[in-house]
């Protein structure tokens, strides 16, 4: 087993704190990554505020970035020493009608196995997070980092990029299409930048006025305050698709109908429940979407794409000893606009 220290709720309710622990020996087909840098996710702020028995203690973190530390006797794709990343998945059933589709995000048999919060399909362990000085994973969901990208703004791209991505692409969105994009934090910023690299007219929603400026320099072509409702209804009929990144509940009606005919408004936020006036999806024969993270070829062809364009995230970089001030930092909306931690102390630490 591999020793391995990571930062992890111990007590419902409880601060995170350092925790020894072990990682698998790599199975065949598996590759250890030593952690450099780790977002900090919406998200992993529910995971951490939610954990209880029997997930304790829990180690977070789902979109990191490191050094391949040691791989499987039949691994020919990585050597010890690349660079790498690993997102929110990690394993999937291989063998359902989504997985043989390559939709391997939508597995059937369980879904598929989380970074963290999961159970291992094979020894039936609970997966712990990135959080960590160590990863073992299978090497089908491990991702060569493209020379060029900066790791630490790059790890982001791995849970809020590849979110944003999936329905982008999916949604064929390109030259021609005219897109809002709700909310700008870590998913709506590389939203924005994608949908921009893309080709599209974008326009981005806040509720904060004084960040207008700081979101036209992420690419936008304009930006709305959609907390001035004037502002919101002079958007009708203006877009045929809408990526709504906000993560607390809010009213979709203005958005739905500043949809053109046959658009599309797809949730990729997690409140979880919405309402929804009908006639504002009746009128324009308007459709509500969900979408959520992406295959591992669709990460691929993301990272292949943010290579050739220049993309990653813009990150705040902090040491693992303030993840405390990241958690509290996320919680009040005050980042722009995603955290990263640096390992490299916690390293330390373990040695
Ligand atoms: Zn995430
Ligand atoms: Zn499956």
């Amino acid at each position: 087993m591999r020793p391995t220290v990571g930062l992890a709720v111990h007590t419902a309710g409880g601060p995170v704190l350092p925790w020894s622990f072990e990682r698998r020996d790599p199975r065949p087909h598996d590759v250890a990554v030593a952690i450099t840098y780790c977002g900090v996710c919406y998200s992993d702020v529910e995971a951490v505020r939610g954990a209880r028995e029997p997930n304790l203690p829990l180690v977070p973190g789902h979109e990191f970035v490191g050094r391949v530390s040691a791989v499987g006797d039949l691994v020919t794709s990585f050597r010890v020493g690349d660079s790498v990343a690993v997102g929110n998945c990690v394993d999937s059933c291989g063998a359902c009608e989504e997985c043989l589709a390559g939709q391997q995000n939508h597995c059937t048999d369980g879904g598929p196995t989380l970074t963290y919060l999961g159970v291992d399909r094979h020894d039936g362990r609970r997966t712990q997070g990135g959080w960590s000085t160590e990863y073992v994973a299978d090497e089908a969901w491990v991702y060569r980092l493209p020379d060029g990208l900066d790791p630490a703004p790059a790890a982001p791209l791995l849970c809020a990029g590849i979110t944003s991505w999936e329905a982008l692409r999916h949604w064929e969105i390109g030259p021609g299409s005219t897109i809002g994009i709700v909310g700008i934090g870590g998913l709506g910023h590389l939203g924005v930048k994608f949908a921009k690299a893309l080709g599209a007219e974008v326009v981005a929603f806040t509720l904060t006025p004084e960040n207008v400026a700081d979101i036209k320099a992420l690419g936008a072509d304009d930006v709305v305050v959609s907390s001035d409702p004037d502002a919101l209804a002079a958007q009708a009929r203006r877009f045929d698709f809408i990526l709504d990144t906000a993560s607390r509940a809010h009213d979709l009606s203005p958005y739905l109908r500043a949809l053109r005919l046959h658009g599309t408004m797809c949730l990729l936020g997690i409140p979880p429940t919405v309402e929804v006036e009908t006639r504002a999806l009746r009128v324009g024969r308007h459709s509500l979407a969900g979408s959520g993270t992406g295959s591992p070829a669709r990460v691929r062809e993301m990272l292949d794409f943010c290579a050739e364009h220049g993309i990653v995230a813009d990150v705040d970089v902090l040491p693992s000893t303030q993840l405390a001030t990241a958690l509290d930092r996320l919680e009040r909306g005050d980042v722009k606009y995603r955290l990263v931690l640096d390992l490299a102390d916690l390293t330390e630490r373990a040695s």
